[in-house]
């Protein structure tokens, strides 16, 4: 089996993506040793995730793969989106950037909550191929924080369908509808 190494220092993520691709041979960062910070200048997610795989593929020379992912709220004009990690600094807490979310869409009721998670998944391999794909899980911004499971802003996140925030969902049931899950079965 081949090994494939996940540009991410997110141990979220890395978790998210190793039960998601649970048969494949998933090294993260972490495990293969490699300490480097690579800045994500693009403006796209795609763009994003690109960046990130083909920095890590030329120093290790093996396929890698990358997620740049975030959340898009249509009332502010898709912010934070590309810059969800960054959004109040990386160093504040979820629950207060969730807090800050909720409290910029006061007032705002029903449909015009309308935001999504996106994630694009980008693989480099040493021929020189890349394949980048993108998934989306659409919902509604929560008027309340709710739930413990996820990471980042899942608790903010709330499924119609579900009844639910992304933050109540178990993880097997998070990952069967989520961005991350829609783009990694893209990539399979
Ligand atoms: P980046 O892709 O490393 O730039 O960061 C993505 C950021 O988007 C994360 O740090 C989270 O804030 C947010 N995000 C991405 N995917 C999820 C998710 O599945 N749940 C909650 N927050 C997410």
């Amino acid at each position: 089996m081949k090994s494939i190494i996940l540009a991410s220092n997110n141990k979220d993520k890395v978790k998210e993506v190793k039960e998601i691709l649970k048969g494949y041979d998933i090294i993260s960062m972490k495990e293969a040793g490699i300490d480097v910070d690579i800045e994500e200048n693009g403006t796209t997610f795609e763009e994003n995730a690109l960046i990130k795989a083909r920095a890590i593929m030329k120093l290790t020379g093996q396929i890698t793969m990358a997620d740049d992912s975030g959340l898009e709220i249509d009332y502010l004009n898709k912010a934070p989106g590309v810059y969800s990690a960054r959004f109040m600094g990386h160093d504040t807490s979820y629950d207060i950037k969730n807090k800050a979310l909720i409290q910029k869409l006061e007032g705002v009721k029903g449909s015009d909550r309308s935001g999504r998670f996106v994630c694009a998944i980008a693989v480099c391999f040493p021929d020189g191929r890349e394949i980048v794909k993108r998934g989306t899980m659409e919902g509604l911004i929560a008027e309340e924080i709710k739930g413990d499971n996820g990471f980042g802003y899942d608790p903010i996140v709330y499924l119609p369908e579900y009844g639910k925030t992304s933050g109540e969902l178990a993880p097997e049931e998070k990952n069967k509808i989520s961005h991350r899950g829609k783009a990694l079965a893209l990539i399979k």
